[in-house]
């Protein structure tokens, strides 16, 4: 087990990626964090709550939009106090909005922005001043190949998800050596709900120009953030791993 008793915090964690990295965690041995944003996610993240519980470790469910203040102040706030700590911070809540940049309106672009970028600086915020007062901790960021490669009609996203590749790198020199380290994952296009409104023949062009041929499974994605919190990645620093089968090359 690699994050033996360890106490993880993984925002967006109701579906897709962040429920494969919770329940990742959880069989490294860690305890988890599970945060939704309420709604319809609100069952699903009880369910993994109880998945989490039925492998042997504890999970509380916590509603907070990671991009108001005082909702991330407050989703910290629950995690110290059930957990007393938090070893390891995932910023992975994410939304996808498609629109040609001339036609986007101002509140969806703010909306996107927010929910990555600033969602994963209030996080960041928030909890690394308790990891400073520890000496110890990791945060890892989830960025996107598309970061790298642009794609038409997300300009929004794309310019969220490269500000997270920058914040990291800022903040890595900022916590020099600490005991703390920062870094991204940035996968390729992974099925999940996030992709559900992605046409078929998109989502097949998408795959024939992927070297490895296929779109990833969560399963691919999961073992970045595994390694990235683990011991195993403790002289990885202000990095970005891309599990994207090929689709860019660094
Ligand atoms: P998803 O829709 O399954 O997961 C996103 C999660 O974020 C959901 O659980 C959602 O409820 C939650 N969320 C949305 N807004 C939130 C908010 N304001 N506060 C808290 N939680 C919120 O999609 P996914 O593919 O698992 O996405 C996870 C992350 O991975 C996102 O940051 C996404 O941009 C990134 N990503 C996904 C892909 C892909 O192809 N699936 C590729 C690269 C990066």
């Amino acid at each position: 087990m690699k994050l033996r008793n360890k106490v993880a915090l993984v925002t967006g964690s109701s579906s897709g990626i962040g429920r494969g990295v919770a329940l990742g965690f959880a069989r490294e041995g860690a305890d988890v964090v599970v945060n939704h944003p309420g709604g319809n996610q609100a069952a699903a993240a009880e369910t993994i709550c109880e998945e989490i519980k039925q492998l042997g470790r504890q999970s509380i469910a916590v509603q907070a939009d990671v991009s108001v203040e005082a909702e991330a102040r407050e989703l910290c706030r629950a995690a110290m106090e059930h957990f007393g700590r938090v070893d390891i911070l995932v910023n992975n809540a994410g939304i996808a909005a498609a629109s040609p940049v001339h036609e986007i309106p101002v509140e969806q672009w703010d909306r996107v922005i927010a929910v990555h970028l600033r969602g994963t600086f209030l996080m960041t915020r928030e909890i690394l001043s308790q990891m400073y007062l520890r000496g110890q901790g990791r945060i890892i960021n989830t960025a996107s190949q598309l970061a790298y490669k642009g794609a038409p009609g997300f300009s929004h996203y794309t310019a969220a998800k490269g500000a997270i590749i920058s914040f990291t790198r800022s903040v890595a020199l900022e916590i020099g050596n600490r005991g703390i380290t920062i870094n991204c994952v940035a996968p390729g296009a992974t099925r999940t709900p996030i992709l559900a409104d992605v046409p078929p023949d998109l989502l097949e062009e998408i795959r024939r120009g992927i070297p490895l041929g296929r779109i990833a499974e969560v399963e691919d994605i999961v073992p970045s953030y595994i390694f990235l919190a683990s011991e195993d990645g403790r002289h990885y620093h202000g990095q970005c791993l891309s599990p994207n089968g090929g689709d860019v090359f660094l």
